[in-house]
């Protein structure tokens, strides 16, 4: 999961790694109060889940708080690559004097959590690693370790960062593991770390991911996503505990495994077809399950047509089929819909799809193919 930088920015905060100092604004009057509060030059910074904002006109400076208020003005409420800038963060404008990188993430081929530093920051991180690798120094961390100081200082020596700023970039990063940690982070990556003038060592940009399997773990940074990032519909299959992913076809697909799912929406594709969504229901599903699915395939938007392919183990055909047919009367489904199941109690569910007049596919090609005939 996203969060934005400004609530990114309270979580380091809160374990120690210095920000510029500043709020979020959602109204230009809030704007204005909040550069009349700093009492110094801002800069307005939209809060979408996009990057390279400063080259898109995401990232203005204003030299008071009445030009503050303009800005605002002008970029709430604006599109940034597509998105709706809703809020924009106001903070200090710094005096920079370097921009460095640093980043933790979860690098799955060492399964570790790895730190990078390099004082090549401001600019794309993949840009320095695909032109000058040597320029990032990395290190996997050791869980039963930590990241220890001389770990710490050796990396920003490793990287060649200016030596009088060494103890603040070691104590920022520290701050940013202990941040990173403490949410479940798979990403933290502030880019860039700027040195000021003064040669105070801040965040002037923060970016955290949270692994998705821990946010149980967090409730609050949960109800963060809310009011941001996800599709409705995706959204409300979380409430209900539905893996569901909106894609941008119009044949509904239901399936169980994700494996399968995937496989049927390949199939889809190649008869011709365009899904409109994922969903698998898992494994053991029963009756009420498939109706609640059926339910929020029915609200994405667009769909002509539904393709449930299941293969029944755990999952019973006989289970499958009832909540089909509860949810063709209880919804009105009227668009075509195409049935395959096979498996465990699979005479029972024709049983049970034949009397309520809907055919079953005898394989999957040959579902996915009628389905794309019916919907067209
Ligand atoms: P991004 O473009 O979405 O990655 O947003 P950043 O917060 O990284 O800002 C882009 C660039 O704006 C930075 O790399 C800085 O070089 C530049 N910039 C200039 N003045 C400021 C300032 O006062 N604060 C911040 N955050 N960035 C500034
Ligand atoms: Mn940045």
């Amino acid at each position: 999961m996203k969060i934005h930088e400004y609530q990114a920015k309270e979580i380091l905060r809160a374990h120690g790694a210095m920000t510029p100092r500043g709020r979020v604004a959602t109204t230009p009057d809030e704007a204005f109060e909040i550069a009349t509060e700093l009492g110094t030059a801002v800069v307005i910074k939209a809060q979408v889940h996009v990057g390279g904002r400063g080259k898109a006109g995401g990232i203005k400076v204003g030299h008071d708080a009445r030009a503050a208020r303009d800005i605002a003005e002008a970029m709430l409420g604006s599109d940034l690559k597509g998105l709706i800038v809703e809020k924009v963060l106001v903070e200090e404008a710094l005096d920079i004097a370097q921009e460095y990188y640093l980043g933790i993430v979860l690098d799955r081929n060492v399964r570790r959590h790895t730190v990078m530093v390099s004082a090549e920051g401001g600019v794309d991180i993949e840009e320095v690693a695909a032109r000058s690798a040597e320029k990032i120094a990395k290190l996997p961390i050791d869980p039963r370790m930590g990241l220890a100081e001389f770990q710490m200082r050796q990396l920003c020596y490793d990287a060649a960062l200016d030596r009088r700023v060494i103890t603040s970039a070691c104590k920022f990063l520290h701050g940013l593991y202990q941040a990173y940690l403490a949410v479940d982070a798979n990403l933290a990556e502030i880019n860039p770390l700027v040195v000021t003038a003064g040669g105070e060592v801040t965040a002037a940009d923060a970016k955290i991911n949270i692994d998705d399997s821990a946010l149980y773990r967090h409730p609050k940074i949960a109800d963060l996503a809310e009011e941001s990032e996800a599709d409705e519909i995706e959204m409300e299959a979380h409430r209900r505990g539905i893996q569901y992913v909106r894609l941008d076809g119009d044949i509904g697909v239901l399936g169980n495994g994700a494996g399968l799912v995937m496989a049927t929406l390949d199939e889809v594709k190649s008869a011709g077809g365009a899904p409109a969504n994922f969903l698998d229901i898992g494994g053991g599903a029963r009756a009420d399950l498939v109706l609640n699915s059926l339910d929020l395939i029915m609200m994405t938007p667009g769909v002509e047509g539904i393709f449930c392919n299941v293969f029944g183990g755990i999952t019973r055909c006989d289970e499958v089929a009832q909540g089909i047919i509860e949810a063709r009367t209880k919804l009105s489904i009227s668009v075509p819909m195409v049935v395959r199941l096979t498996g465990t109690n699979e005479q029972d569910g024709r049983h049970i799809l034949a009397e309520a007049g809907v055919v079953a596919a005898e394989s999957m090609q040959e579902g996915a193919a009628k389905i794309v005939e019916l919907t067209r």
